[in-house]
Protein backbone atom coordinates (compact mmCIF):
# COMPACT_ATOMS: atom_id res chain seq x y z
CA UNK A 1 0.00 0.00 0.00
CA UNK A 2 1.10 3.63 -1.21
CA UNK A 3 1.62 5.90 2.02
CA UNK A 4 1.42 9.42 1.97
CA UNK A 5 2.63 10.89 4.75
CA UNK A 6 6.02 9.25 6.13
CA UNK A 7 6.11 10.87 10.05
CA UNK A 8 2.42 11.86 11.69
CA UNK A 9 1.53 13.28 14.82
CA UNK A 10 -1.49 11.81 16.21
CA UNK A 11 -3.22 13.75 18.78
CA UNK A 12 -5.27 11.19 20.75
CA UNK A 13 -7.81 13.22 23.30
CA UNK A 14 -9.00 11.83 26.98
CA UNK A 15 -12.08 11.63 25.77
CA UNK A 16 -11.52 9.18 22.77
CA UNK A 17 -9.73 6.93 25.03
CA UNK A 18 -12.69 6.48 27.52
CA UNK A 19 -15.41 5.18 25.63
CA UNK A 20 -19.08 5.83 25.86
CA UNK A 21 -18.68 6.11 29.90
CA UNK A 22 -16.58 9.30 29.14
CA UNK A 23 -14.71 8.60 32.34
CA UNK A 24 -11.37 6.66 32.61
CA UNK A 25 -9.77 4.22 30.37
CA UNK A 26 -12.27 1.57 28.09
CA UNK A 27 -10.35 -0.64 27.32
CA UNK A 28 -11.61 -2.06 24.32
CA UNK A 29 -11.62 1.16 22.55
CA UNK A 30 -8.12 2.00 23.49
CA UNK A 31 -7.32 -1.81 21.80
CA UNK A 32 -9.39 -1.05 18.64
CA UNK A 33 -7.40 2.70 18.19
CA UNK A 34 -4.07 0.63 19.10
CA UNK A 35 -4.50 -1.99 16.15
CA UNK A 36 -5.21 0.60 14.35
CA UNK A 37 -2.05 2.35 15.26
CA UNK A 38 0.12 -0.38 15.13
CA UNK A 39 -1.25 -1.44 11.12
CA UNK A 40 0.05 2.03 10.37
CA UNK A 41 3.30 1.24 11.64
CA UNK A 42 3.20 -1.61 9.91
CA UNK A 43 3.16 0.25 6.54
CA UNK A 44 6.70 2.16 7.84
CA UNK A 45 4.83 5.28 9.08
CA UNK A 46 6.86 7.12 11.66
CA UNK A 47 4.03 7.49 14.42
CA UNK A 48 4.46 10.00 17.54
CA UNK A 49 1.53 10.51 20.06
CA UNK A 50 0.08 13.23 21.71
CA UNK A 51 -2.30 11.99 24.29
CA UNK A 52 -4.89 14.66 26.00
CA UNK A 53 -6.05 14.18 29.90
CA UNK A 54 -9.71 15.03 29.68
CA UNK A 55 -11.10 11.36 30.70
CA UNK A 56 -9.52 11.64 34.34
CA UNK A 57 -9.32 15.40 34.64
CA UNK A 58 -9.27 19.34 33.09
CA UNK A 59 -7.19 22.26 34.53
CA UNK A 60 -9.46 24.78 33.11
CA UNK A 61 -13.11 23.07 34.94
CA UNK A 62 -11.47 22.76 38.53
CA UNK A 63 -13.24 24.79 39.90
CA UNK A 64 -12.22 26.72 42.63
CA UNK A 65 -8.73 25.43 42.40
CA UNK A 66 -5.43 27.82 41.74
CA UNK A 67 -5.07 27.02 38.11
CA UNK A 68 -2.02 26.33 37.56
CA UNK A 69 -1.73 23.33 40.30
CA UNK A 70 -5.23 22.11 38.42
CA UNK A 71 -3.18 22.10 35.06
CA UNK A 72 -0.11 20.24 36.84
CA UNK A 73 -2.90 17.80 37.75
CA UNK A 74 -4.16 17.70 33.89
CA UNK A 75 -0.35 16.70 33.04
CA UNK A 76 -0.30 13.71 35.63
CA UNK A 77 -3.22 13.08 33.98
CA UNK A 78 -1.69 12.87 30.36
CA UNK A 79 0.85 10.57 31.66
CA UNK A 80 -1.25 8.17 33.05
CA UNK A 81 -2.92 7.81 29.62
CA UNK A 82 0.41 7.80 27.71
CA UNK A 83 1.42 4.85 29.88
CA UNK A 84 -2.39 3.32 29.60
CA UNK A 85 -1.54 3.35 25.45
CA UNK A 86 1.52 2.35 25.65
CA UNK A 87 0.76 -0.83 27.44
CA UNK A 88 -1.56 -1.66 24.93
CA UNK A 89 0.64 -1.30 21.72
CA UNK A 90 3.39 -3.09 23.38
CA UNK A 91 0.78 -6.11 24.71
CA UNK A 92 -0.12 -5.81 20.71
CA UNK A 93 3.37 -6.32 19.81
CA UNK A 94 4.35 -2.41 19.17
CA UNK A 95 7.82 -1.29 20.10
CA UNK A 96 6.83 2.02 22.00
CA UNK A 97 8.77 4.64 23.85
CA UNK A 98 7.12 7.08 26.16
CA UNK A 99 8.41 10.45 26.86
CA UNK A 100 7.37 13.15 29.63
CA UNK A 101 7.87 17.18 28.98
CA UNK A 102 8.57 16.82 32.91
CA UNK A 103 10.86 14.18 34.21
CA UNK A 104 9.99 10.97 35.53
CA UNK A 105 12.35 8.66 34.85
CA UNK A 106 10.97 5.87 36.91
CA UNK A 107 8.03 5.66 34.74
CA UNK A 108 9.11 7.07 31.09
CA UNK A 109 12.05 8.79 29.69
CA UNK A 110 12.17 12.66 29.88
CA UNK A 111 11.60 14.23 26.32
CA UNK A 112 14.58 14.98 24.46
CA UNK A 113 13.79 15.78 20.58
CA UNK A 114 16.77 14.22 19.13
CA UNK A 115 16.27 11.01 20.76
CA UNK A 116 12.03 10.73 19.83
CA UNK A 117 13.19 11.31 16.50
CA UNK A 118 15.82 9.14 16.58
CA UNK A 119 13.13 6.23 18.02
CA UNK A 120 10.86 7.69 15.37
CA UNK A 121 13.82 6.51 12.67
CA UNK A 122 14.02 3.10 14.39
CA UNK A 123 10.30 2.39 14.31
CA UNK A 124 9.30 2.43 17.42
CA UNK A 125 6.87 4.82 18.66
CA UNK A 126 6.68 7.31 20.68
CA UNK A 127 4.26 8.77 23.00
CA UNK A 128 4.47 12.07 24.40
CA UNK A 129 2.85 12.54 28.00
CA UNK A 130 2.76 15.93 29.75
CA UNK A 131 1.58 18.10 27.59
CA UNK A 132 3.86 20.92 26.54
CA UNK A 133 5.09 20.76 30.28
CA UNK A 134 3.73 24.46 31.34
CA UNK A 135 0.37 25.23 32.65
CA UNK A 136 -1.97 27.28 30.55
CA UNK A 137 -1.53 25.34 27.69
CA UNK A 138 -3.42 22.06 26.40
CA UNK A 139 -2.63 18.77 24.90
CA UNK A 140 -3.46 20.42 20.60
CA UNK A 141 -0.92 22.70 21.78
CA UNK A 142 1.19 20.43 22.43
CA UNK A 143 0.58 18.55 19.07
CA UNK A 144 1.35 21.04 17.42
CA UNK A 145 4.59 21.91 19.30
CA UNK A 146 5.81 18.48 18.92
CA UNK A 147 4.54 18.31 15.60
CA UNK A 148 6.89 21.11 14.74
CA UNK A 149 9.70 19.82 16.66
CA UNK A 150 9.82 16.21 15.07
CA UNK A 151 8.86 17.56 11.54
CA UNK A 152 5.96 16.00 11.14
CA UNK A 153 3.93 15.78 8.10
CA UNK A 154 0.96 16.21 9.76
CA UNK A 155 -0.95 15.73 12.77
CA UNK A 156 -3.73 13.83 12.75
CA UNK A 157 -6.46 14.87 15.56
CA UNK A 158 -9.11 11.84 16.09
CA UNK A 159 -11.95 13.06 17.53
CA UNK A 160 -15.89 11.59 17.94
CA UNK A 161 -17.37 13.52 14.86
CA UNK A 162 -16.10 12.81 11.36
CA UNK A 163 -14.82 15.65 10.38
CA UNK A 164 -15.18 19.96 11.00
CA UNK A 165 -19.12 21.17 10.37
CA UNK A 166 -19.86 24.73 10.06
CA UNK A 167 -22.28 24.26 13.37
CA UNK A 168 -23.06 21.04 16.37
CA UNK A 169 -23.66 18.68 13.97
CA UNK A 170 -25.51 16.45 16.97
CA UNK A 171 -27.70 19.61 17.41
CA UNK A 172 -28.45 20.77 14.03
CA UNK A 173 -29.59 18.60 11.37
CA UNK A 174 -29.05 20.58 8.26
CA UNK A 175 -24.67 21.31 9.98
CA UNK A 176 -22.39 20.73 6.90
CA UNK A 177 -19.44 19.50 6.84
CA UNK A 178 -16.21 21.00 5.41
CA UNK A 179 -14.13 19.32 3.69
CA UNK A 180 -11.14 21.17 3.40
CA UNK A 181 -10.23 24.53 5.44
CA UNK A 182 -7.56 26.89 5.85
CA UNK A 183 -6.59 27.66 9.66
CA UNK A 184 -7.53 31.51 9.29
CA UNK A 185 -10.80 29.97 8.11
CA UNK A 186 -10.76 27.89 11.39
CA UNK A 187 -10.01 30.84 13.62
CA UNK A 188 -12.19 33.10 11.84
CA UNK A 189 -15.03 31.39 12.14
CA UNK A 190 -14.41 30.40 15.47
CA UNK A 191 -14.73 26.58 14.66
CA UNK A 192 -14.54 24.30 17.81
CA UNK A 193 -11.15 22.29 15.97
CA UNK A 194 -8.46 23.50 18.64
CA UNK A 195 -7.82 26.03 20.76
CA UNK A 196 -6.12 29.27 19.21
CA UNK A 197 -2.69 28.73 20.43
CA UNK A 198 -2.52 25.67 18.62
CA UNK A 199 -4.49 27.00 15.69
CA UNK A 200 -1.76 29.75 15.32
CA UNK A 201 0.97 27.27 16.03
CA UNK A 202 -0.02 25.04 12.98
CA UNK A 203 -0.52 28.13 10.51
CA UNK A 204 2.86 29.85 11.86
CA UNK A 205 4.41 26.46 10.86
CA UNK A 206 2.79 25.55 8.30
CA UNK A 207 1.36 22.07 9.68
CA UNK A 208 -1.37 20.56 7.77
CA UNK A 209 -4.19 19.09 10.87
CA UNK A 210 -6.36 16.55 9.66
CA UNK A 211 -9.40 16.48 11.45
CA UNK A 212 -11.08 12.26 11.11
CA UNK A 213 -13.91 10.35 13.08
CA UNK A 214 -11.92 8.01 15.75
CA UNK A 215 -14.82 6.05 16.17
CA UNK A 216 -14.15 4.20 13.14
CA UNK A 217 -10.37 3.40 13.71
CA UNK A 218 -9.35 2.68 10.62
CA UNK A 219 -9.72 6.12 9.32
CA UNK A 220 -6.28 6.66 10.44
CA UNK A 221 -4.85 4.00 7.77
CA UNK A 222 -6.86 5.25 5.12
CA UNK A 223 -5.83 8.32 6.28
CA UNK A 224 -1.89 7.77 5.91
CA UNK A 225 -3.07 6.40 2.85
CA UNK A 226 -3.99 9.16 1.35
CA UNK A 227 -7.38 8.38 1.13
CA UNK A 228 -10.48 11.45 1.59
CA UNK A 229 -11.04 11.03 5.50
CA UNK A 230 -12.33 13.68 7.60
CA UNK A 231 -11.69 17.61 7.60
CA UNK A 232 -8.31 18.80 5.85
CA UNK A 233 -6.84 22.06 7.35
CA UNK A 234 -4.01 23.83 5.71
CA UNK A 235 -2.08 27.04 5.48
N1 LIG B 1 -2.18 20.48 30.40
C1 LIG B 1 -1.29 21.49 30.74
N2 LIG B 1 -0.32 21.84 29.84
C2 LIG B 1 -0.20 21.25 28.63
C3 LIG B 1 -1.13 20.24 28.28
C4 LIG B 1 -2.11 19.88 29.19
O1 LIG B 1 -1.37 22.05 31.82
O2 LIG B 1 0.72 21.60 27.86
C5 LIG B 1 -3.19 20.06 31.41
C6 LIG B 1 -4.43 20.95 31.44
O3 LIG B 1 -4.89 21.03 32.78
C7 LIG B 1 -5.41 20.17 30.59
C8 LIG B 1 -5.09 18.75 30.98
O4 LIG B 1 -3.66 18.76 31.11
O5 LIG B 1 -6.77 20.49 30.89
C9 LIG B 1 -5.51 17.70 30.00
O6 LIG B 1 -5.18 18.09 28.69
P1 LIG B 1 -6.32 18.45 27.60
O7 LIG B 1 -7.43 19.17 28.25
O8 LIG B 1 -5.65 19.08 26.44
O9 LIG B 1 -6.78 16.97 27.23
P2 LIG B 1 -7.89 16.47 26.18
O10 LIG B 1 -9.02 17.48 26.19
O11 LIG B 1 -7.23 16.39 24.85
O12 LIG B 1 -8.27 15.11 26.70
Amino acid sequence: MEIKYKRILLKLSGEALAGERGFGLDYTVMRNVCKSIRDCAALGVQIGIVVGGGNFWRGRSSGAMDRTRADHIGMLATTMNALAVADVLEELGVTVRVQTAIAMQQFAEPYIRNRAVRHLEKGRVVIFGCGTGNPFFSTDTAASLRAAEIDADIIFKATMVDGVYDKDPNKFEDAKKYDHLTVSEVIGKNLKVMDSTAASMCRDNHIPLLVFNLNRPENIVDAVCGKTVGTLVEG
